[in-house]
């Protein structure tokens, strides 16, 4: 059978913001470039981004800086992230959103003109730069029209709008390929990238030196999840196999608001900035809950009264934040404790209310996408009545492990960046720090990749045999009539979100590890009825192997890590434990796929000129005894 073949000198895999900043940086260094999507262009999971893009820009709140934000970020993911890359994304974020300005994005503005910053958890200041709640709608459409002005310039220069810069469409990766030892597995160069497209089944080759993965995240292996149907961690898995290795994969955030009525919605996000702009959290009694919830860490940060917490809203000098604005982790197990308490809504939610907190028409112009969104799926009018929420699976902090400064993974030629990644966010993300990241760190990776193909001495080559292994894997569920493969995805979705979501334990994960197993074992016969024309069975009787390596190394991390950290909570381990503090687990994967191992890396310890940034009183809650001796030397 034929194979369509490209030679490129990058290729990004994944059209969403980190691929298209990615994408945009390697044409601009003078690569030739392939952008490479399974979904339509322009629908990347980018686009359903709702609060904004966190950036330390001071328009709202002049006493911000990249200092406040890093540290904001280093307690969101409880001083597990990778400090390097905390800091450069603080430092960078502003310039990047500008950039994005410059080249067309309308953001909100401050009535002075400014572009406009909103409140988010855990984020000290107003930081947010937002367009209502349509941001990653904004954000893609500006990066799109950035790619097509690139390629009006080329076809002004070389007469080939697509010289430099190509979009394939509809097109899923199904292997990276390297130049010599095992064909798959550790050892070798990045030498390219092998898929199909997935309207007519052809298959597609890509010749590169460099590829970039930016292919987004994992929610499809849980029942309830804000994920949309392209995040079944492809790009997690082909990493692996690849021979790079994945970081922090325990930790997955579950976004403490998701929808949960009616049943064909359940999971679809209800954005934090209904709490940014006041929305409050109820229980069933009519008790705002979150008060009853401030862990220790935070107790100085956080208003001890409704009052308190209300007045932040006007004066945010003289008052402390609400609770209903803690970090994504501890406001998601507050509503999941107050469920199994008995006092949730009657779907088994709680409730989150507007309606008794702004005017109506405030509502409708702050938070038009969830008045709609309410108003359609639900029957709801949040200018009325209060929304019944709970969390749902929302992004994952572990991935690709990267050099913090040019988005390189440990094989040759591979870079990843955007939630692929891993290691920015430590335990647990704040909310408006994905948007940032992807701008700042698919710039990097970019970059990364082109310095890396102009230090090549020769371009690496695909081997025939790697192709044609490739080639076997992709067309062998067409050629079975084996299992159904919907069947083997809904039970691997319920097995992860039951046994391995939000509260975990040892017996559970390890009875998700032995399903997982067998799922694994069935996911070599599952079959595809009906021919490569656009056939959905088959597409995901592929997927089926990313989502079951990834959910492997989810469940296998969870196991080990003995102590509960931001998205990670063992109840047989409750609280944050000095022996894990900077601990990273490291999973790696045999060529096949087939044994999954874990092994314990330390981290670094942080720069003298980070670590000062902080006062003593609040490191003692988060690091060592032996961290802190060398603090205090240093300080002396
Ligand atoms: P994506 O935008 O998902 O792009 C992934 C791309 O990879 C897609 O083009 C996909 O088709 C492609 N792809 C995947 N696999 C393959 C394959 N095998 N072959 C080819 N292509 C492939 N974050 C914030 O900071 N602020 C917010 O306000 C915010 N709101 C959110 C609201 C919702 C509802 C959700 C779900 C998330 C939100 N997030 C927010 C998180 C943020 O949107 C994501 O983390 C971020 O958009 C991920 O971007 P990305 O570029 O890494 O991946």
């Amino acid at each position: 059978m034929e194979i369509e073949r490209h030679e490129y000198d990058v290729v990004v895999i994944g059209a969403g913001g980190a691929g298209l900043r990615a994408a945009i940086e390697a044409r601009q260094q003078g690569k030739r470039t392939a952008i490479v999507c399974k979904s339509l262009f322009g629908k990347a999971h980018t686009v359903m981004a709702e609060g904004g893009a966190a950036a330390a820009m001071g328009n709202v709140n002049s006493d911000d800086n990249w200092m406040v934000h890093f540290r904001d970020t280093m307690r969101g993911g409880k001083f597990l992230n990778n400090w390097r890359m905390a800091e450069l994304h603080a430092k960078e974020a502003p310039d990047r959103v500008w950039e994005l300005e410059a080249w067309g994005a309308l953001f909100d503005r401050t009535k002075d003109g400014k572009i406009s910053q909103r409140n988010f958890g855990g984020h000290e200041y107003p930081r947010l730069a937002h367009v209502g709640d349509r941001t990653g709608l904004e954000m893609i459409r500006t990066l799109q029209q950035r790619v097509v002005a690139l390629q009006q310039e080329d076809e002004r220069l070389h007469g080939d709008a697509e010289a430099y810069i190509k979009v394939f469409a509809e097109c899923t990766i199904t292997r990276l390929l390297k130049d010599h030892g095992p064909a798959h597995g550790p050892g070798g160069a990045i030498a390219g990238a092998f898929g199909y497209w997935r309207e007519h089944g052809r298959l597609i080759l890509f010749d590169a030196p460099a590829v970039v993965l930016a292919t987004g995240g994992i929610g499809k292996s849980y029942v309830v999840t804000s994920n949309s149907w392209e995040y079944t961690g492809d790009g997690h898995a082909l990493a692996l196999l690849a021979g790079a290795k994945l970081i922090n994969m325990e930790f997955i955030q579950f976004h403490p608001t998701g929808m949960v009525w009616p049943p064909s919605v359940r999971g679809i996000l209800v954005t934090e900035s209904v709490r940014g702009d006041g929305g409050v959290l109820r229980n069933s009694e009519g008790r705002r809950f979150m008060f009853d919830y401030i862990p220790e860490v935070f107790k100085d940060k956080y208003a001890t009264t409704e009052e308190e917490g209300d007045r932040w809203y006007t004066d945010q000098a003289n008052n402390r934040r609400p609770p209903e604005l803690l970090p994504r982790d501890e406001v998601a197990r507050a509503i999941n404790a107050e469920v199994k308490a008995g006092r949730g809504s009657p779907q088994g939610g709680v409730y989150l209310d507007v309606s008794t907190r702004l005017p109506a028409a405030e509502i409708v112009r702050r938070l038009p996408s969830m008045h709609h969104q309410f108003k359609e799926l639900a029957d709801v009018d949040i200018t009325a009545e209060p929304m019944q929420v709970g969390p749902t699976c929302h992004y994952i902090m572990g991935g690709v492990e990267v050099d913090a400064d040019t988005g390189a993974a440990a094989v040759p030629g591979l870079f990843a960046a955007g939630e692929v990644s891993g290691g920015m966010h430590g335990s647990n993300r704040l909310g408006g720090n994905s948007l940032s990241d992807l701008l700042v760190f698919g710039r990097r990776a970019g970059a990364g990749a082109a310095a890396y193909v102009d230090r090549l001495a020769a371009r690496p080559s695909v081997p025939e045999e790697s192709v044609t292994a490739a080639r076997a894997e992709a067309l062998a569920p067409l050629e079975r009539a084996g299992e159904n493969p919907y069947e083997v995805h809904q039970e691997l979705q319920r097995t992860m979100n039951e046994l391995v979501g939000i509260i975990r334990n040892a017996d559970e994960v390890t009875e998700a590890l032995e399903a997982v197993k067998k799922l694994k074992e069935r996911a070599q016969n599952v079959g595809a009825a009906g021919n490569r024309i656009y056939n959905p069975g088959w597409h995901l009787a592929l997927d089926l192997r990313n989502m079951l390596l990834v959910s492997e190394c989810v469940a296998r991390a969870a196991l080990l890590r003995e102590e509960s950290r931001g998205g990670h909570t063992r109840d047989d381990f409750p609280g944050m434990s000095a022996e894990w503090r900077r601990k990273l687990l490291v999973c790696a994967a045999s060529p096949d796929g087939s044994e999954v191992t874990v092994e314990e890396k330390v981290q670094p310890a942080m720069r003298d000129d980070l670590i000062t940034l902080f006062d003593r009183a609040e490191l003692e809650k988060y690091i060592t005894p032996e961290e802190l001796a060398d603090f205090d030397a240093l300080v002396r």
